[in-house]
């Protein structure tokens, strides 16, 4: 395989547009792209028609708008490109307008109440920014997507909107430092992605695992992760032909898929990609989590994308790794090595400490779902607490300003901003703490907090939204400063001292965080119900109307959709288990009372001693007796629930009333799991599926 050469070869990129655009029209339509400029109207036709050959000479035959409405997956419906002509042939057509425009029927896709059903009609717009691209045949064009009066259905457009906003304050920043070159700064992304991969025959015999993506049952297996051999161990043959397909079609889709290696838990893996711009890097984590998926097919695995597949398992997360940079390739959080670069370093590293502190609740309620509830905070990933680890270097220097001391490198005076340099920081290139919900790791934070299904969208709208705003209120002070640098050295110690609370170098996962973290007065929403009711916090609402993010009303409806979301999954979950508990582990545990019992009979007619199995046949019945008592309990609450009609207060009700229940009945079953004979128990065990792939 020549990697350079299959390299993009599905995408129309700026490559691909110079060779088969007009020259004129090829320049229109760069700028749009990298100045986020209005699209020329004019050049849709031939931009439409130049791709539609180009796809066609790559034997497509169908194009689709491609957009990501909330339901955090993507959407696509596809035309194919024929035109009847008159002598009752076709040709291949495809129109300016249909590139452009699309129209969809939005009533199907949640819209938290934005949409109002008689108006059903929704329309995709073509999102020049990120370039289209062939999957299975058809040609797939990045679309936004929108209400007929105008409000925002999708993850796109917000996102979008969060880049030009941190641009816009990024820029007023760079010019205070004198630089006047820069034209644009834009977010970057490197999103790291875990996921499990199993037999594919394991998947199908589990019901919890094909309705929820996860098990809902299942006793701890005698080997998980305990002899930490998984990790960056050597790769299976067929999970080494997975991903190598896997690089294969993501390196044609112009994905820089870099690192592929063995996770923590059995069966669990992760791939890196390199970090491009935010809303490309996010269009290709949505194809690399669909490709994932895809090629494990083919290959007869199943690829598990859930936080929490296994109880008493590591679960999967997603790292965003995020910068911002300019369109000179200058990224803004590298110290860098002159006065002037560190003093500006500084300012955008307090730019981000500001933002994550003053907006904790909107990072932790954007990385929280039914599923990452099963992780934040439960040991294994970080805490439910948002806090920003700096490392031991860059925390002397934060020390040494805020108290106007020398650092311990310098031997002279203390050091200024703007005028003295920073000491050399060590790049990270190794996870020097991994407890650290968000990690600088040398030039780049790393929000370690997403779950592995998000769309990472979510959680960078918000990221780019704080960052801008903290950068506005600093330009706002900056501006029109007599002395700029001391005006800049005594901000930066302000906002060490104002904000220093959200800074913590120790082990996220210990127990004297939580306690230390709370006498800070730093917030610990501990699920999904607690969290998502601050989206619509006046101050938030505030912020995200200054920057034309979103709109209250958007941000009413998001914070709908994320609680109804919370509360459907929940009430899945919880019909499987009903169904699962009583179809298949309760007759199949009966069945094998049964045969205990004829055991016994026989044994006594033998005058046999049958004391083990009298035992067992007890805890059996008496563990059945109780399942299915609870399964009666998480009726009854299905039932109750579904009469609120507030999202908050239901979300509240499931994260109380209904989740431990649901652990209870869970508890009794994975008891009987382990008294059970191995060919009584209707489904796979957790040490079947985990080491199903040899
Ligand atoms: P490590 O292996 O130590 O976790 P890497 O430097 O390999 O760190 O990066 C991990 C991820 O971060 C990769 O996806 C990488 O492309 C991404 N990354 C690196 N630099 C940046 C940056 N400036 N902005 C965004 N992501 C970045
Ligand atoms: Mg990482």
């Amino acid at each position: 395989m020549k990697v350079p050469e299959i390299f993009g070869e599905n995408v129309f990129d700026l490559k691909v547009m110079q060779e088969k655009l007009p020259k004129e029209v090829f320049r229109s339509l760069k700028e749009t792209i990298e100045k986020g400029t209005m699209l020329d109207p004019n050049i849709a036709g031939v931009v439409a028609n130049a791709m539609k050959d180009w796809a066609v000479e790559k034997g497509a035959t169908h194009y689709t708008h491609w957009f990501q409405p909330m339901t955090g997956v993507t959407a696509e419906k596809h035309d194919s490109f024929i035109s009847p002509t008159k002598d009752g042939k076709v040709i291949m057509d495809f129109s300016g307008k249909e590139l452009v425009v699309g129209e969809s029927d939005a009533s199907s896709f949640p819209s938290g109440g934005v949409r109002a059903t008689f108006e059903a009609r929704g329309y995709t717009a073509w999102d020049p920014t990120s370039y289209a691209f062939i999957k299975d045949g058809t040609l797939c064009i990045p679309s936004t997507f929108f209400s007929y009066s105008g409000e925002v259905l999708d993850k796109k457009t917000p996102l979008l909107r969060s880049m030009r906003a941190l641009n816009e304050q990024a820029l007023r920043i760079l010019r205070l430092f004198g630089n006047t070159s820069v034209k644009r700064v834009y977010p970057t992304v490197g999103a790291e992605q875990e996921y499990f991969l199993i037999d594919r025959k394991m998947y199908d015999a589990r019901k919890d695992l094909v309705l929820s993506g996860r098990t809902l049952f299942g006793a701890k297996p005698p080997k998980g992760q305990e002899l930490e051999d998984h990790y960056f161990g050597p790769i299976k043959l067929r999970v080494s032909a997975f991903m190598k397909e896997l690089d294969e079609e993501l390196w044609k889709l112009g994905i820089f898929a870099k690192t592929e290696h063995n996770e923590v838990a059995p069966s669990q893996h992760e791939l890196a990609p390199i970090f491009t711009v935010t809303n490309l890097a996010s269009d290709q984590n949505q194809l690399i989590m669909e490709t994932m998926k895809k090629v494990a097919t083919r290959h007869g695995l199943y690829c598990l994308l859930h936080e929490k597949p296994f109880k008493g398992v590591n679960g999967s997360g997603k790292h965003n790794n995020w910068s911002m940079s300019t369109d000179k390739g200058m990224n803004l959080l590298d110290p860098g090595s002159t006065p002037a670069e560190n003093g500006q370093f500084m300012l955008f590293l307090m730019a981000v400490i500001a933002a994550v502190d003053d907006y904790q609740d909107l990072l932790r309620l954007t990385v929280t779902s039914a599923g990452n509830d099963h992780r934040l905070g439960a040991n294994e990933a970080p805490p439910a607490i948002v806090s920003i680890y700096l490392g031991e270097e860059l925390q002397e220097v934060i020390d040494a300003l805020e108290h106007g001391v020398k650092y311990k490198g310098k031997t002279k005076q203390i050091m200024k901003l703007g005028v003295d340099t920073l000491p050399e920081l060590p790049k990270d290139t190794t996870d020097r703490n991994r407890t650290s919900p968000f990690a600088f790791t040398g030039n780049k934070f790393e929000f370690r907090m997403l779950g592995s299904t998000f769309s990472i969208a979510g959680p960078n709208i918000i990221v780019n939204t704080i960052v801008a705003e903290e950068l506005r209120r600093f330009a706002d002070q900056l501006e029109g400063a007599k002395d700029f640098n001391a005006a800049l050295h005594e901000l930066v110690v302000k906002t060490i001292k104002a904000h220093k609370r959200i800074i913590f170098n120790g082990n996220n996962y210990s127990e004297e965080w939580t306690k230390e973290a709370e006498k800070r007065g730093l917030l610990n929403l501990k699920n999904s119900a607690e969290a998502l009711p601050r989206f619509a916090d006046k101050k938030n609402v505030e912020m995200f109307e200054r920057h034309h993010v979103f709109t209250e009303r958007e941000v009413h409806s998001r914070m709908e959709i994320m609680l109804e979301n919370y509360c459907k999954v929940l009430c899945i979950e919880g019909q499987t288990m009903i169904e699962m508990g009583r179809q298949d582990i309760y007759p199949a545990v009966n069945s094998y009372i049964l045969e205990l019992c004829k055991v016994i009979e026989r044994k006594e007619k033998m005058s046999l001693p049958a004391d083990s199995e009298k035992k067992v046949v007890g805890r059996l019945s008496a563990d059945n007796e109780a399942m299915f008592a609870k399964a009666e309990e998480i009726e009854k609450l299905l039932a109750d629930a579904k009469t609120y009609t507030d999202a908050a207060k239901q979300a509240k009700f499931f994260a109380e009333k209904v989740i431990p229940v649901m652990e209870e009945m869970r508890a009794f079953a994975d008891d009987m799991e382990g008294y059970t004979a191995k060919k009584y128990w209707p489904f796979p065990t957790y040490a079947d599926i985990l080491f199903s792939v040899v």
